[in-house]
């Protein structure tokens, strides 16, 4: 394949080879060097609505979204006016403050899962904390986490299956101590008899079973109800608690995110992305017993000098409140759905292997024809088809995220029109990926 550019990408490349002497590998977050892609990675000057303007003056149609937080698109109104008028009273107290507040009562106003919540600055520091809760609340060390879910670059979370049955991890990172990775049991999604024989096996010993309730960092491997409801029995059963890790559900297909579209009591929550309105917010939430745990009320230590930041805070009050505008989310569910259906009719007609697992304004495009539930379904060698698709897509003026694991993302700036547009471009890329 020709990965001929046909778009103007100088400007990129010349930021990019500027950007090596700077930071390692020239990015600040490792995906973003388009490492899986072809050209360089591009630098983005501007975004509106549902389009990014690139340095090269590129005009592009985002999927990506900034992986998740901008779910009404860029630069939207009602949050830049919000982040405007906090700005100019100062951005930083560390002090209580009233916006914290207002984002507070919003969110625990209008989700039945949460009691109590605590804002930190990312999704990472959110999951770091909620395990330290989780220990410090049970006493206890272990933690269960599935293969094909992502929660940060948690120590103790950069942990894979070790080799043969055993469930005892191994680092997935150089600099994680395998003494750490050895307290984290890693199974398959939807092995109800392996993790009953695991809680067993190490019965006393499990503080959290910790999960993304709708895995959407390893390709989107939607799950069964019957199975997250299963972890929450399992986990009432075993006396451990069941942790939802939804940075990137929460606020996205609900406001009560897969807690709340499974009816589905996690013990504790992890909130990031949405939750900020494109600031970086984190939050964790959970009932107030077990939120009285953390100091200055418990004996579980967090803390964060820029947490509740007034101006993140503004910007989160603004994103969430336009999602409790009636039907947001049933809109939103209903054009990704007319798109994703759209895109794999083409595929069906044409016996092009893909399919497009959806769920609210989450989508994959995933190939293969068969419904994909567990990260060992993937098969890498079909990403060769990824890397000519975002090829095409860029040429075309569509961006979706530089990584066929990744997901993409439909906000509420996503016209009608530029939904028809994006399924016309992704078939028209899937021709060349696929067709004679
Ligand atoms: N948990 C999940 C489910 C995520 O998707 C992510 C980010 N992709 C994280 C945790 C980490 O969040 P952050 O990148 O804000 O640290």
């Amino acid at each position: 394949m020709n990965f001929e550019q046909r778009i103007p990408r100088e400007a990129s490349a010349r930021l990019f080879e500027e950007a090596q002497e700077y930071f390692p590998g020239g990015v600040n977050s490792p995906v973003r060097a388009f490492r899986s892609v072809s050209g360089p990675p591009l630098f983005i000057r501007e975004g509106h609505g549902s389009h990014m303007i690139d340095e090269d003056g590129n005009r592009l149609l985002d999927f990506c979204c900034s992986w998740g937080p901008l779910i009404h698109g860029h630069d939207n109104p009602h949050i830049r006016e919000r982040v405007i008028e906090t700005v100019l009273r100062g951005t930083s107290f560390g002090t209580p403050n009233r916006l914290g507040n207002q984002l507070g009562k919003l969110i625990l106003d209008n989700h039945r899962y949460v009691e109590r919540i605590r804002f930190v600055s990312s999704g990472t520091e959110a999951v770091m904390s909620a395990l330290r809760l989780a220990r410090g609340y049970t006493g206890r060390n272990k933690i269960i986490k599935f293969d094909g879910c992502y929660h940060g670059h948690v120590d103790s979370l950069l942990v894979k299956a070790g080799s043969g049955l055993a469930t005892l991890g191994t680092s997935s990172s150089a600099g994680v101590p395998e003494t750490v990775a050895r307290d984290t049991l890693v199974l398959p999604l939807g092995d109800r008899d392996l993790l009953e024989r695991t809680l067993s096996e190490h019965s006393g010993e499990v503080a959290c079973i910790i999960v993304e309730p709708i895995p959407a960092n390893n390709g989107l491997l939607i799950q069964d109800r019957s199975w997250l409801e299963c972890l929450r029995i399992k986990a009432w059963k075993h006396d451990v608690l069941l942790i939802f890790d939804e940075v990137i559900s929460g606020f996205r297909v609900g406001f009560e995110g897969a807690a709340g579209l499974y009816d589905v009591a996690p013990d504790i929550i992890t909130f990031g992305k949405v939750i900020g309105g494109g600031f970086p917010v984190g939050a964790y939430g959970a009932s107030k017993e077990i939120m009285d745990y953390i100091a200055p009320v418990g004996p579980v230590y967090q803390a964060g000098t820029l947490s509740a930041n007034p101006v993140a805070m503004a910007a989160g009050l603004a994103a969430l409140e336009q999602c409790l505008a009636p039907g947001f989310y049933v809109e939103m569910a209903a054009r990704t759905h007319r798109m994703a259906t759209a895109i794999e009719a083409y595929a069906r007609e044409r016996n092009y292997p893909v399919h497009v697992p959806h769920v609210g304004s989450i989508f994959w495009l995933a190939f293969g024809t068969e419904r994909i539930e567990r990260a060992d379904q993937i098969d890498a060698a079909n990403m060769q088809y990824f890397k000519i698709i975002h090829h095409e897509l860029l040429q075309t003026g569509v961006y979706l995220g530089p990584s066929g694991y990744e997901v993409g993302f439909v906000s509420s700036a996503h016209s009608e029109t530029d939904l028809q547009e994006g399924v016309a471009k992704i078939c028209a890329a899937m021709d060349v990926a696929f067709g004679e």
